[in-house]
């Protein structure tokens, strides 16, 4: 896949004003709950709650072309929100709403900006993907493929563990979003066509349905190439 900027790709996505949005568009919102601390702050300096909206509608865009999604494939939602505030953690989402921890974001040391538009990538993720409703997919896969989202739009962080780390393919994050990429080396769309399958269930079968080979001989092959079994 060609090099992705998001940052660039913002102003493409604005709906010009009078024009009028399209049915079944998704409403993005954010909101800083946080303004007046240092975290609030910051956000609203590097990013502010505009620019959230349009890194969210990107963001999506993005994940239903990397899931090779038309719009009948894809999850029904009217609205996604992202809400800056104190909490534990970094971020989560639950109901198509995002919680961004503004004390992470008043102490974190880098590229702000960078990360949070990362974070956004990834928690947007988790509104779009399928997780195996019937049979709930490990808890690892689902955050495996929302990092393999952010890695693929660009925006893997510094801090991030090498390619070929980890002891298990489904650890999660970094180590799972690598691993995939790999599978997705073997055969274009396996990611996308992974996600299509996870809509009703789950098993690790389909990897050998996807690519011929259990996920386990999959990952040694993948520890091999990258030296580190
Ligand atoms: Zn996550």
């Amino acid at each position: 896949m060609a090099a992705f900027d998001p940052v660039q790709a913002v102003p493409f996505f604005r709906v010009p004003p009078g024009k009028a949005i399209p049915k079944n568009a998704v409403q993005y919102k954010a909101s800083n709950q946080a303004t007046g601390t240092p975290g609030g702050n910051r956000f609203d300096l590097v990013v502010g709650c505009d620019s959230a909206t349009e890194i969210m509608e990107v963001a999506s865009d993005f994940i239903w072309k990397t899931f090779q999604q038309e719009q009948k494939e894809r999850k029904t939602v009217s609205q996604v929100t992202l809400t800056v505030e104190s909490l534990d953690g970094i971020a989560y989402t639950a109901n198509n709403k995002i919680h961004l921890n503004s004390d992470y974001i008043a102490n974190y040391v880098g590229d702000v900006r960078f990360e949070i538009i990362g974070i956004i990538f990834h928690e947007i993720t988790h509104v779009w993907q399928w997780n195996g409703y019937h049979h709930n997919a490990r808890q690892g896969l689902i955050e495996g493929i929302a990092d393999y989202i952010r890695l693929k739009a660009g925006l893997a962080p510094p801090s991030w563990i090498k390619k070929g780390s980890g002891n298990w393919w489904d650890e999660g994050y970094a180590v799972t979003a690598y691993f995939l990429d790999y599978c997705n080396d073997l055969r274009h769309g396996f990611v996308a066509s992974l996600n299509c399958l996870m809509k009703d269930s789950y098993s690790d079968d389909f990897f050998i349905e996807l690519l011929g080979k259990p996920v386990d001989e999959l990952w040694k092959d993948y520890k091999i190439k990258y030296g580190s079994l």
